[in-house]
């Protein structure tokens, strides 16, 4: 709160904002952001209050398709933008009163344009052009100004640059606009720009480079914001995409560039999990546009996949108490008891601790007084499930789920597919397997970006939450097949046989 009261003082001092005393129409709610280097930012949310009344100017942001023609020829560039774009637009009185917010010790009012009025990108855009226009070399979509520089030699053309750069200046300096020179992007003969590479050579499209994406990002954008929706919108995709030691991410997906996706979407789809898994698997890490889709075609045309598809395990009917912690219920089986030593339960509980309870079934493995002396030793309470309910329905389904990633793996390696399942949420799950049990993702095969792997709190209100909905979804699926009685067969009636399944190597 500290910090909100001091960002609020230092934009009174910048003369962004002023305090409001007096009675006004409107009342936005205040919004605090910390940005990434662990400043904050305050902003308004209007889309609820002003912008609703807003009328919108009309006027489309131009793309640099229009500006193609002017950039041909150049051969020096330098690319500048305008900081704080937004706020350079000063209100008068009137508008600025439009604007107030709440905040923790009183009502503010923006005196300039603040992010996020539905009006703004246009406005901006509007001023910014009739305030370059006259300026010759000189081009500029959203806050990204350009300055080229022409000429038959390329002292001329640095000539001309400078001239035109010097009158930018100026101009800037007569309406007090501050601009910052992106980052060694000052008089060269190569310059990004809009996601395209401008050159003394000529103009291309920079594929597969993070340019071109932030481009087509930066297009779409526009599109959004040009057409149907509000500024809020625009500001909230530019926040969201970062960039991250050359990558570009989205929140925390690698937004892939077109040439890796056949390359990515091979990975995703290698342990054939079928097409919901599979999406939910790739959103942890990965964005393009149209992934899932690309992702659901893929496996829709994907026979092992297919074969599989109907085959999830169902949930146990009988359920137990849900576990309040992790770990401490866990299911064991014949399949895992091959040791008769108990080793691969010893290996787990290194790993991950001993259990509470150990569900088992009736199986007289588990009577033995060997079982019951590791129990005691181990500190575990052996439980037995009852063989009227639907027995030991987590393990027995746990058992199929392995069984089914070592049919689908065929030569490939099984422990990367079960890695895989580990790392992928169930359906309607927020956390996946690797997170409930030990609150980080896993490494896998598909590129993560390392913040993604520190370990992070797993809110077990939302884990139990799940296993409930997922619980009486198909309590609901199980009743409806049991609840269509047969009809009784009459003579004659025509009869279909469901085939035997062949044994499928
Ligand atoms: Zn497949």
């Amino acid at each position: 709160m500290e910090r909100v009261n001091k960002e609020l003082d230092r934009l009174c001092e910048k003369d962004t904002i002023a305090q409001v005393t007096q009675p006004t129409e409107w009342l936005s709610n205040m919004l605090v952001r910390e940005k990434p280097d662990g400043r904050i930012r305050i902003c308004t949310d209007p889309s609820r209050t002003v912008n609703k009344a807003i009328r919108r100017p009309v006027y489309t942001i131009p793309t640099i398709e229009e500006k193609l023609p002017f950039l041909t020829s150049a051969k020096v560039f330098t690319v500048v933008d305008v900081s704080e774009a937004f706020h350079n637009i000063e209100l008068d009185y009137e508008s600025s009163l439009l604007t107030t917010f709440q905040g923790p010790n009183g009502r503010y009012r923006y005196k300039r344009m603040p992010f996020g009025m539905s009006s703004g990108p246009e406005e901006y855009q509007r001023r910014q052009q009739e305030f370059l226009e006259g300026l010759d070399g000189v081009i500029n979509i959203a806050d990204d100004i350009c300055v080229l520089g022409w000429g038959n030699t390329k002292e001329q053309a640095n000539i001309d640059h400078d001239k035109n750069l010097i009158a930018l200046l100026d101009n800037c300096k007569e309406q007090d606009l501050r601009l910052t020179v992106k980052k060694m992007q000052f008089k060269s003969t190569t310059v990004t720009f809009m996601g395209h590479k401008l050159t003394d050579q000529g103009i291309c499209p920079d594929p597969g480079k993070l340019g071109f994406l932030r481009y087509k990002w930066m297009s779409r954008m526009k599109l959004l914001v040009g057409y149907f929706v509000t500024g809020s919108i625009k500001r909230k995709l530019r926040e969201e995409i970062t960039l991250y030691e050359g990558v570009l991410l989205k929140t925390h997906q690698v937004i892939v560039p077109t040439v890796l996706r056949k390359e990515m979407l091979e990975k995703i789809h290698k342990f054939h999990q079928g097409a919901d898994s599979s999406i939910r698997r790739a959103r942890e890490a990965l964005f393009w546009p149209g992934m899932s889709a690309n992702i659901r075609q893929m496996s829709e045309a994907c026979g092992i996949c297919a074969q599989f598809q109907t085959e999830q395990p169902r949930e146990p009917m009988k359920s137990h108490e849900i576990p309040k912690l992790p770990w401490s219920r866990i299911s064991v089986d014949l399949f895992q008891l091959a040791d008769k030593n108990y080793l691969v339960m010893k290996k787990n509980f290194a790993r991950h601790g001993i259990p509470s309870e150990c569900v088992s079934d009736n199986g007289p493995q588990f009577d033995s007084s060997e079982y019951r002396s590791f129990a005691r030793e181990c500190g575990f309470t052996p439980v037995k499930s009852s063989p009227y309910s639907q027995g030991n329905g987590k393990a027995e389904s746990a058992v199929k789920v392995a069984k089914n990633i070592l049919k689908k793996s065929g030569n490939e390696d099984p422990y990367l597919a079960l890695l895989a399942y580990r790392n992928t949420p169930q359906q309607g799950y927020v956390y996946s397997p690797s997170e409930i049990l030990m609150a980080r993702k896993l490494k896998d095969i598909i590129p993560m970006v390392p913040s993604q792997l520190k370990p992070r709190l797993v809110d077990s209100k939302i884990v139990r939450e799940d296993i409930m909905k997922r619980r009486i979804q198909s309590k609901i699926q199980y009743d409806k097949k049991a609840s269509r009685p047969l009809k009784d067969l009459a003579v004659d009636d025509h009869v279909y046989v469901k085939p035997r399944q062949k044994y499928k190597p």
